[in-house]
């Protein structure tokens, strides 16, 4: 059973959070200035490489998006816990049968099941907290988020920017992006996550169209409340 495929669900619920506290700014006309007409929604997108192997993955959404402090704070911090090394034994075991002898055998809402095993006999099962945004490491080598929060009165214009960090966790760099605000084009604020899917990863299937549907329709049954839309490009 293909476990690594939680990163969607974690990333549409992030999304999900994201759009609900736009909502909720909106209908409680809070420091925001320019939510008028916003619209919640979020986007994927596969984007193959030419030779139809490698590629981007984008997931977009309208929410309430980041600061570079939130950027930082929020996305930085977890890439010093444990997180990332529980997440390389994870994929490492997925073949060999498990971490440490442990196997990733299912999941339950925010947690994770794992079956250990001691001296190769006694099983013992574990519950993991979920990975949250670090569970997209399972596919990805290196993660790009970029952000930008709605106008306040104080700052009526905000920059984007991007998050970027390796699998390996220790280090991050948060950056105003280069792109400059290109988020605006989708609403008032929200995040575009990017992740890298490389050729030979055993991650290939990422960016299938079908996949994907079959994935969304799977993981936003009973989180998402907002649409969804699966941009396709024409090959
Ligand atoms: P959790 O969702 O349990 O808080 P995550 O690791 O999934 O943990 O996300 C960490 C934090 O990053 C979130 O609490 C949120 O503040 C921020 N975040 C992640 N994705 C988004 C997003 N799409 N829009 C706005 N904030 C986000
Ligand atoms: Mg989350």
């Amino acid at each position: 059973m293909n476990q690594k495929d939680i990163f969607l669900r974690e990333l549409l619920s992030n999304s999900n959070d994201a759009l609900e506290r736009n909502r909720l700014n909106q209908l409680t006309e809070g420091s925001y200035v320019n939510l008028d007409g916003w619209q919640g929604n979020i986007t994927i997108e596969a984007r193959k490489a030419a030779d139809g192997q490698s590629g981007q993955l984008v997931i977009r959404d309208t929410g309430i998006g980041m600061t570079k402090s939130e950027l930082a704070r929020n996305l930085g911090t977890i890439a010093k816990s444990g997180t990332s090394e529980f997440l390389n034994k994870a994929d490492n075991s997925s073949a060999s049968g498990g971490i440490e002898g442990s196997n990733l055998i299912g999941q339950f809402g925010r947690w994770i099941l794992i079956d250990k095993r001691i001296a190769g006999r006694v099983s013992l099962v574990i519950l993991y907290p979920g990975l949250g945004f670090y569970s997209t490491f399972l596919v990805s080598p290196s993660v790009k988020v970029s952000s930008i929060p709605p106008g306040t009165a104080e700052d009526p214009h905000p920059t984007q920017y991007t998050f970027e960090s390796n699998a390996s966790g220790d280090e991050f760099t948060v950056y105003a992006d280069p792109r400059g605000n290109s988020l605006l084009k989708h609403g008032p604020c929200g995040t575009e996550v990017v992740l890298d899917i490389e050729a030979g990863s055993g991650n290939e299937w990422v960016l299938d169209n079908n996949k994907l549907e079959e994935l969304v329709e799977k993981h936003s049954q009973f989180s998402t409340n907002f649409p969804i839309y699966l941009r396709k490009s024409v090959e």
